[in-house]
């Protein structure tokens, strides 16, 4: 059985960068990710990253190349298309999803988040049929069409904000009686004819036949149920931590990501976790594309930090 100093599970820019700096001590290091390249939700950033010191990039694959390149020389092992599977932190030992097994002195996990689901029928079968994976970059494919953003939050507010746009009419769905979206995304929502905000109402079907046709809703309030026809959904309801993998062996937060003091340290030693699976608050703020910028308030220059709400607010972007 293979045994190295550090295995670090996850290939994005938290992996990376972990990986970067083990090797860089001398530490045998390897690297697994399970998708067949490196950079994590990097491949899904369609809109220009303005945030990052030092490097601004037109999108993630833009950024994700300047971190490619960094790591080129350095000599860590990666272990590309390799689903881990379970950690064992008695023996110290990571499963892999082809069978075999690696022993570690020390892991990190940097399994990253992922969208939240709604679980209801329709959203499997027409992802690629009318589910919209990014606004930003599936704008055009709206134009003159009927849209349902589901979610309340920054990221389906400006996503209905920027789809406006192209389509004749965008529809959110959202189960609070009031948006969370930060209030100028709202206003601006509110100020526009084409946008249509459905409050105390949730999404429990998406139908149709070779492409998405409608959409039933709910009213959580009354329980009136209703249909509307719409050609394309986008989903915006969160994020959740890739935590499963430490789920019952170490301490994780009431919402699932892992809990780290300042060195990354688990309370298991020798277990780390970095990145956004350890990391509920971190922003995720970059300037959608054009069209016209929802007007900045005072306000929204600063996050407030009890404003952040991880499954809503961060992760906005289109
Ligand atoms: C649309 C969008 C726009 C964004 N815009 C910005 C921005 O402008 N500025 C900014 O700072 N941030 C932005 N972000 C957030 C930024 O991309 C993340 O903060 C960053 O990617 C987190 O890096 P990470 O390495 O922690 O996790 P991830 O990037 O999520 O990487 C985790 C990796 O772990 C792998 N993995 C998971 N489970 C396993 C397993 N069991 N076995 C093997 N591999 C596994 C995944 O395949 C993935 O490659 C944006 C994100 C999105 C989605």
């Amino acid at each position: 059985m293979r045994m190295v100093d550090v295995a670090i599970v996850g290939g994005g820019p938290a992996g990376m960068s972990a990986a970067l700096w083990c090797a860089d001590l001398g530490l045998d290091t390897l690297l697994i990710e399970r998708s067949v390249g490196l950079g994590g939700q990097l491949a899904n950033i369609f809109n220009p990253i303005t945030n990052y010191l030092g490097a601004t990039a037109a999108n993630g694959d833009e950024l994700r190349a300047r971190f490619l390149d960094s790591i080129r020389d350095s000599k860590f092992e990666r272990r590309m298309e390799t689903h881990v599977t379970n950690i064992d932190p008695a023996s110290m030992s990571i499963h892999l999803g082809d069978g075999s097994e690696t022993k570690s002195k020390a892991i990190v996990l940097a399994t990253g988040v992922r969208r939240r689901r709604l679980d209801i029928p329709g959203e499997n079968e027409f992802r690629g049929k009318g589910i919209l994976e990014s606004g930003a970059r599936d704008r055009q494919l709206t134009l003159g069409k009927r849209v349902m953003i589901v979610g309340g939050g920054d990221a389906a507010m400006e996503n209905a904000l920027l789809l406006s746009e192209f389509a004749t009419e965008v529809l959110v769905a959202f189960r609070r009686k009031e948006p969370t979206a930060r209030s100028e995304f709202v206003e601006s929502a509110r100020g526009r004819n084409n946008i249509r905000l459905l409050s105390d109402t949730v999404v429990t079907t998406i139908s149709g036949n070779a492409k998405i046709e409608s959409a039933e809703l709910k009213n959580i309030r009354d329980d009136h149920t209703s249909r509307e026809a719409v050609d394309a959904v986008l989903i915006r309801i969160g994020v959740e931590p890739n935590s499963e993998l430490l789920d019952g062996k170490v301490e994780l937060d009431e919402r699932r990501y892992v809990v780290v003091n300042g060195l990354a340290e688990t309370d298991l030693p020798g277990i780390f976790a970095v990145g956004d699976v350890a990391n509920p608050i971190a922003p995720r703020s970059t300037r959608p594309p054009e069209p016209e910028r929802p007007p900045r308030s005072r306000r929204s220059a600063t996050l407030r930090r009890s404003e952040l709400d991880p499954t809503d607010r961060l992760h906005r972007c289109p």
